[in-house]
């Protein structure tokens, strides 16, 4: 470290030579001065040493010094959103695609059967025998065991591929998209008083999102039985039991979200409302319906949720 020493030819800029053992660090310009009377405007006191010098900065240089911190910090938080994002796209890049998810969630089906309680319990809900045979339903037990093991690249299957991460007894429901390919497991807890009726299995935990390869997260899509009367495409709530008994109950395809989220998944809404329209041969006059639930009103969260969808759907009704 090199030192200029302040003598009376060059005095302290702190204390004018008013002391003459002062100097100053020409590494980081730091002026050390004993003076105890000095007030020096352009300097900034920094403390004290162990000898007792007192330390100063010079204010532009401080100035400088902040500025290129903060330009400094703020480079490195750049870095670390860039990080981050990369991180998130590379786990997407790795998800499963919906065919691959479709075939490896059908092999889980099949190694499942539901049983005559659940059974009783969605005909309760106005579920018909067919649907419910459609809809693939399946009884789990909590960390569902499977009898042959599958990919563990799909999300909500265990590492070791031999067991399901549902961390309840329920119903495992497979949420189909538009073209009835299942996206990803969610399950029915049925147990009384809990707080998540409806959870999809996630292995987010070791970076396999159930979301879709967008990033966005998965909708539902039921179609009715018999192609519909009108071109009406209607919107509710819910992923599960409530889009699939209004579709049927109305006559008409229904997209659902998980809490009404719409905002979540502007893509995946119009790939379904394209695909809709292609399948009925349904044009421009195509009319959107929201199915709103009785509590819509009173809670913001579903009011800002509901108003995202008017966004994606411009002339919902
Ligand atoms: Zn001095």
């Amino acid at each position: 470290m090199d030192w200029i020493r302040f003598n009376r030819r060059t005095p302290c800029p702190v204390c004018q030579g008013e002391r003459s053992d002062c100097r100053q660090n020409t590494t980081t310009g730091l002026v050390y001065c004993r003076s105890h009377e000095a007030n020096p405007v352009d300097y900034l006191y920094r403390g004290q040493d162990t000898w007792g010098f007192n330390i100063w900065a010079n204010k532009a240089d401080a100035e400088e010094w902040a500025q290129q911190n903060r330009q400094e910090w703020q480079r490195e938080q750049q870095r670390q959103r860039d990080l981050e994002q990369q991180q998130q796209r590379e786990q997407l890049n790795a998800l499963l695609s919906i065919p691959e998810r479709d075939k490896v969630i059908r092999e889980i089906l099949d190694q499942l059967t539901l049983s005559d309680a659940h059974r009783e319990i969605l005909r309760n809900r106005g579920i018909s025998d067919r649907e419910i045979e459609e809809s693939n339903y399946r009884s789990v037990k909590q960390w569902q065991k499977l009898s042959s093991p599958v990919t563990n690249e799909l999300s909500g299957v265990k590492y070791d591929g031999l067991s399901l991460i549902n961390h309840t007894d329920g119903i495992l429901i497979p949420i189909p998209n538009e073209e009835g390919l299942y996206t990803h497991l969610r399950v029915n807890d049925l147990t009384p008083g809990t707080e998540n009726k409806y959870y999809p299995l996630s292995s987010s935990k070791r970076g396999v999102k159930y979301h879709l390869p967008s990033g966005e997260q998965p909708i539902a899509v039921y179609l009715p039985q018999e192609a519909p009367q009108k071109p009406i495409i209607g919107f509710t709530e819910g992923l599960e039991y409530k889009p699939l008994l209004a579709s049927s109950n109305v006559g008409i395809p229904i997209i659902g979200a998980s809490g009404g989220n719409f905002g979540s998944s502007p893509g995946a809404i119009e790939a379904a409302i394209a695909s809709i329209k292609e399948r009925y041969g349904w044009d421009e006059n195509t009319q959107f319906i929201l199915y709103a639930d009785a509590g819509a009103i009173i809670n913001g969260n579903v009011a800002i949720a509901y108003s995202k969808l008017g966004e994606i759907v411009p002339d919902l009704t």
